[in-house]
């Protein structure tokens, strides 16, 4: 199988595969709840929170709409600044919960003082919902300055996928005040897909205790998590042989320290960026905004991108990946997320410069 440096599902090491294989465990008994209520200590750890987290059976869309059926009373302000950022829209109203739009062109990042500026014009809104990586672009927004700005309107919480951007970029939950962060396995936590997880402020578990009849549903009612959650529980039965994977892959990320994974994500958006520079290739984020997590960069030499990956993969066993939707051939991205290390990239780029050299 070629070496994933796409911006999810991301590289798993042989040894978190493998531990998936534990024998099963009835998740009703002792051993579940020691396991359950371990990994909660260690997500609050490496989450920086002292938060409940919620661990959901369900992808991180999944949490997108728990959190937008739990947490927003009157009207959603979703911060649309890429293809993921845009399309919590629409989720929101899926689900019949008003949602308005900060609309921003494809690859600029959401600036707070925008935010503010709606925030004041509009008293409607009481939810704010950032997507903090956009996975589409490769833009990082400024989210502990968004947070600060949401924090001056005591009735509007602040919801943020940080789905490819935990593990990579620097979060602080508590220190920042923010109410809800959520993120799956699949990305900087170089985990195979199938859970997603959600720090929740006492004020997002007030507002769920108080939503009208109707607008949690079943499935995503976060008073039904918790009825649970306090024994250290799921109330319906959890993608075990994942937990036991995830246990183990906290353990590492705690061994390895939080600064140090951040700092290291640094470091190979770094190398992308130089080795872009020495090609002449500009980025598609905004300058000074660019995700740790994934690099998009524009093809402004007009190579083929599909011809390129195809011999990448064929010749080194690698794959990255095209533009993402309509922006295919406009620009091509390198996942630098989870669990590659900068030898790896490095690699990754020596090997782009011998296709590029052949082209
Ligand atoms: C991948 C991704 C998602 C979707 O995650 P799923 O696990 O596929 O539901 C959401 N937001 C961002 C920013 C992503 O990168």
């Amino acid at each position: 199988m070629p070496k994933l440096f796409i911006p999810g599902p991301t590289e798993v090491y042989p040894e978190l595969l493998a531990a998936q294989t534990h024998p099963m465990i009835g998740h009703r008994g002792k051993g579940y709840a020691t396991l359950h209520e371990g990994i909660e200590k260690k997500l609050q750890q490496v989450m920086f929170t002292k938060n409940r987290v919620f661990i959901g059976t369900c992808s991180a869309t999944g949490m997108i709409e728990a959190a937008l059926r739990n947490a927003v009373k009157n009207k959603v302000l979703v911060c649309a600044n890429g293809f993921f950022a845009k399309k919590w829209a629409t989720v929101a109203k899926q689900c019949g919960i008003p949602a308005v739009t900060l609309d921003y062109e494809l690859g600029k990042a959401v600036k707070a003082a925008d935010v503010e500026k709606r925030l004041q014009e509009d008293s409607t809104i009481d939810a704010v919902m950032l997507t903090h990586s956009e996975t589409s672009t490769g833009v990082l927004s400024p989210l502990k300055e968004i947070a600060a700005v949401v924090k001056k309107f005591p009735n509007v919480v602040l919801l943020v996928d940080t789905v490819s951007s935990f593990a990579a970029a620097e979060i602080r939950v508590d220190e920042w005040g923010i109410d809800l962060i959520l993120f799956g396995m699949q990305k900087a936590l170089a985990l195979p897909p199938g859970l997603a997880f959600a720090s929740v402020s006492p004020e997002i578990m007030q507002r769920s205790a108080n939503q009208p009849e109707g607008r949690k549903g079943h499935y995503f009612d976060f008073m039904i998590w918790e009825k649970d959650a306090v024994k250290f529980n799921t109330s319906i039965t959890p993608a075990v042989s994942l937990l036991f994977a995830l246990d183990k892959q906290l353990d590492n990320i705690l061994r390895e320290g939080m600064e140090n994974r951040w700092q290291k994500h640094l470091k190979m958006q770094q190398m992308a960026q130089d080795w872009a520079a020495a090609h002449g290739l500009t980025y598609f984020s905004e300058e000074g905004y660019h995700s740790p997590g994934v690099s998009v960069i524009n093809n402004d030499k007009g190579w083929n991108i599909g011809e390129i990956n195809k011999k990448l993969e064929a010749e080194y066993n690698m794959v990255i990946a095209n533009g993402y939707k309509d922006l295919k051939e406009k620009c091509f991205r390198i996942g630098h997320m989870g669990d590659h290390q900068p030898e790896d990239i490095a690699e990754l780029l020596g090997d782009l410069d011998k296709i590029i050299a052949s082209l």
